[in-house]
């Protein structure tokens, strides 16, 4: 299968401090692919990376397109959505705001429209509170919003860092049930950052595990989540 995303010897830092030291990962054109690892091994800074949000070196492609020197905005508008930690929505604003926010570099009025409803119907709690304020939303339904905004921009590719962090297990059940989905119902390609190894290898189709910056562990996500001694050593669970 084609791959929508491919990073080689990908190297990143902050200021004078190296934080990745050579990643090479895909991402199938319609799949998952997890990044796993510890606190501090560089899964964030690996989406950074993937939208410009940080100094690289390196080739990253995406559809067949080369990414690394552009600018974020630019990568954005080939179709790669990110949705960062601490989810990142505009608290001030309703939820139909922040949603119409999502949808900013688009040019398909009519179909920015149609996306509301569809996004609604994913999320329907979010629906009852359209013209609630963000900031008074839940954990859950904020991680929610996020995920819409992100939706709205009718993305080839999301970027997901750790969806699941500070939420309630049945909410995050609910959220990665909708992750699966979208990705089967609209085609998005995924690249998940997860604390949570078990959660995140149910549904991706690949895995990557970093260590201070380098891939330790790579293959089929179903391979890597029966491979007990993989598990113990690396996964804690
Ligand atoms: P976590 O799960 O804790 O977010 P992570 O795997 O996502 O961990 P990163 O956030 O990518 O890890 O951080 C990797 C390394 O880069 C860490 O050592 C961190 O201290 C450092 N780092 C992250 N952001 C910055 C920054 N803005 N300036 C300097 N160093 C940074």
């Amino acid at each position: 299968m084609a791959q929508i995303l491919t990073a080689r010897k990908l190297h990143a830092q902050y200021g004078a401090v190296k934080v990745l030291h050579g990643l090479d990962f895909d991402v199938e054109e319609g799949g998952i692919t997890t990044i796993l690892g510890a606190n501090g091994a560089g899964k964030t800074t690996t989406l950074r990376a993937v939208c410009a949000m940080v100094k690289t070196e390196g080739e990253i492609h995406f559809g067949g397109q080369r990414i690394d020197g552009r600018g974020t905005e630019n990568i954005v508008r080939l179709g790669v959505a990110h949705v960062p930690d601490g989810r990142g929505t505009f608290t001030h604003l309703s939820v139909d705001e922040n949603l119409r926010l999502g949808a900013y570099v688009r040019r398909d009025k009519a179909q920015v429209e149609e996306d509301f409803e569809r996004i609604y119907t994913y999320f329907p709690r979010l629906r009852e509170r359209r013209r609630q304020q963000a900031g008074t939303l839940s954990g859950g339904e904020q991680q929610m919003l996020a995920v819409s905004r992100a939706l709205m921009l009718r993305p080839r590719l999301m970027l997901l860092d750790e969806p699941s962090f500070g939420l309630a297990p049945r909410i995050v059940q609910e959220i990665f049930e909708i992750f699966r989905e979208i990705n089967r119902r609209d085609r998005v390609s995924m690249l998940l950052v997860e604390q949570n190894a078990a959660l995140a290898l149910k549904l991706a189709d690949h895995a990557y595990l970093l260590e201070t910056g380098r891939v330790v562990i790579s293959g089929p996500a179903d391979v890597i989540r029966n491979d007990e001694s993989v598990r113990r050593s690396y996964l804690g669970y």
